[in-house]
């Protein structure tokens, strides 16, 4: 029988690439009692959250949330922007991607899957001269949006969503730009509006910190003019409906209210702190991860310095060894999780999570798991990545944030 009351001493460390561990100031706030979602308070708290998160997305233009998972909102993305047939340009840079790739097929678009040969793609981010050179050819317009993953989750890859666009305009192509950040927003740089997206795809349960449950559509004007037009059955996707009425903070169905309440103080807590302080922290942490892999003497999955995601690293693991049954070994010694191997990877590595609610000691308390673990499941390890990484973070400092008194 699943023992859900059973809970060993001590926190489970929660270290996969998200869900990310959910701060007790956010758990406390879903706690609060679910309120009338057509009463006065209730469109105050809507207000409220359908700004805030305008500003994570950087973004002037209508952000729609949505009571699903991430992949709700991928379908959403699509079925408000295309019609049955329309060719999708996608590009392949892992398990993600290619999940992207599947829905397409299964909404009735046309997806090209362009990405390099072999492994390789699953090892480097989005390459936009590839995407320019494709659009340049298709002088017809056949291609009606470009789709790329920005934070890579199955692999800790974070592509260059501006080039993306620099690329399409290069190519002088009227294709819409569609980005999955579902697992970057809130943990890696991220500009809707600057980088010119017309639809970008998000979720809770990752850089905000939120219990998984909704999801988002960040808008252009291009993407809601190309929605009066685009031929996919929608219905609970549509966007048109959920504008209108969010115009006043509430939405045209029971929205998830405590979840709502969650992404308010989720909010909070990311504009205390800045958003760039917010990315300077999983930067850094990243980085001392990257080194205790290193000093482990193990390969890290993303081969690509300039792509390297702040929100998870990838481990590879020697030939010979099952990455699954080191995980296992971790999980049931040290009450830990680790990201599993996904689609082409399955088994050949592992995934560390550093992202959301994470500081020095929580990388700290993650990293020693892994290596106990590695130690015990047989892996040879070259020396202790617990010290690398120690000794970045102790001389790379950075000032514990301190609330200002009011
Ligand atoms: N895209 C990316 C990059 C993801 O990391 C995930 C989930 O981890 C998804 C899409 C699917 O989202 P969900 O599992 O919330 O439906």
């Amino acid at each position: 029988m699943l023992q859900l009351d059973f809970h060993p001493s001590g926190r489970h460390f929660l270290s996969i690439p998200g869900p990310s561990p959910v701060p007790d100031r956010i758990l406390r706030a879903v706690s609060y009692p679910t309120i009338d979602h057509r009463g006065p308070e209730f469109g105050a708290l809507g207000r409220k959250v359908l700004a805030g998160i305008q500003q994570i997305f950087k973004t002037e233009h209508p952000v729609i949330i949505y009571p699903a998972s991430g992949t709700g909102a991928w379908e959403a993305a699509l079925s408000n922007t295309m019609s049955p047939g329309d060719t999708v340009l996608m590009f392949e840079t892992g398990h993600f991607s290619t999940l992207w790739k599947k829905m397409a097929e299964s909404l009735g678009l046309k997806p090209e899957f362009l990405g390099l040969p072999g492994v390789e793609g699953w090892r480097r981010g989005v390459q936009a001269d590839m995407i320019e050179a494709r659009l340049r050819a298709d002088t017809g317009h056949v291609i009606k949006a470009v789709c790329v993953v920005h934070n890579e989750t199955s692999t800790g890859v974070t592509s260059n969503i501006a080039a993306v666009r620099r690329a399409i305009d290069a190519a002088g192509h009227p294709a819409l730009l569609l980005v999955d950040t579902i697992s970057g927003l809130a943990s890696a740089d991220y500009r809707h509006d600057e980088w010119g997206v017309d639809v970008t795809v998000s979720g809770s349960q990752k850089g905000l910190m939120l219990p998984p449950g909704i999801s988002f559509n960040a808008l252009s004007p291009k993407a809601i003019e190309a929605s009066r037009s685009a031929k996919l059955p929608r219905s609970f996707w549509g966007w048109t409906e959920i504008i209108e009425m969010n115009k006043t903070g509430y939405w045209p169905y029971t929205p998830n209210t405590n979840l709502l309440y969650g992404l308010s103080e989720a909010l909070d807590m990311l504009f205390e702190e800045g958003l760039d302080n917010v990315f300077a922290r999983h930067r850094r942490l990243a980085e001392a991860c990257r080194r205790a892999v290193r000093a482990w003497g193990l390969e890290i999955q993303c081969a690509d310095a300039a792509v390297y995601s702040p929100v998870l690293t990838g481990v590879m693991m020697p030939d010979g060894i099952d990455a699954d049954a080191v995980r296992k070994t971790i999980y049931e010694r040290f009450n830990m999780s680790l990201g599993a191997g996904l689609g082409k990877l399955k088994g050949r590595m592992f995934r560390i999570g550093h992202l959301g609610d994470c500081n020095d000691l929580t990388l700290m308390g993650t990293l020693a798991g892994c290596e106990m673990g590695l130690k015990l499941a047989g892996v040879p390890v070259a020396a202790s990545g617990v010290t690398a990484a120690m000794d970045y973070l102790a001389s790379h400092t950075v000032p514990v944030p301190v609330k200002a008194a009011a």
